[in-house]
């Protein structure tokens, strides 16, 4: 199984706490005006690697938890169920991912749901730039939610919802 790939991050702390690998993709349809990102909106950006391959830049860094940005993961959703699957039985990090789309919107989706039970923590929702707070941590807009679906993560982050 492959993901189409645009960037990697090693080691970066703004993804979530603590350090983290980054996993951009590439290809968002949500079209938020004002992203930060637009360039991430194309679905043939990048390059194509194989998810064997990105288990193992992930297990490289043992320090490192993980995290699932781009574009959009839950577009090419099937490829990151595996990932984070593989990523949880195999190392047991911590996944944060984020996405354009709703806690509640993913959880009704058949295909999208998949992921769910592999994510620790889901920051949700589309930016919206009249909600845009450059104060607010791990996220652009106030209506972003960070979304902690194992409950074990510290919930002092402002913004935190427990599910
Ligand atoms: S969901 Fe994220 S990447 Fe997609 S358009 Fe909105 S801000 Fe940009």
């Amino acid at each position: 199984m492959k993901i189409r790939i645009l960037d990697i991050a090693y080691e970066t702390m703004a993804d979530g706490p603590g350090l983290r690998t980054s996993i951009y993709c590439a290809g968002c349809a949500h079209h938020c005006p004002g992203c930060h990102n637009p360039q991430s909106w194309d679905f043939a950006a990048g390059q194509e690697m194989d998810v064997e391959e990105l288990l193992m830049i992930v297990k490289d860094d043992e320090f490192a938890d993980v995290t699932f940005s781009g574009g959009d993961p839950l577009y090419q959703v099937e490829a990151f169920t595996e990932l984070a699957r593989r990523i949880k039985e195999e190392t047991g990090k911590n996944i944060w991912c984020y996405t354009g789309f709703k806690y509640e919107d993913i959880q009704a989706d058949d295909r999208m749901s998949r992921i769910l039970p592999y994510i620790d923590t889901l920051v949700d929702g589309p930016f919206v730039a009249d909600l845009r707070d450059p104060d607010l941590p791990f996220r652009g807009s106030s209506n972003q939610r960070i979304i902690h679906l194992t409950k074990k993560e510290d919930d002092a982050i402002p913004g935190t919802v427990s599910i």
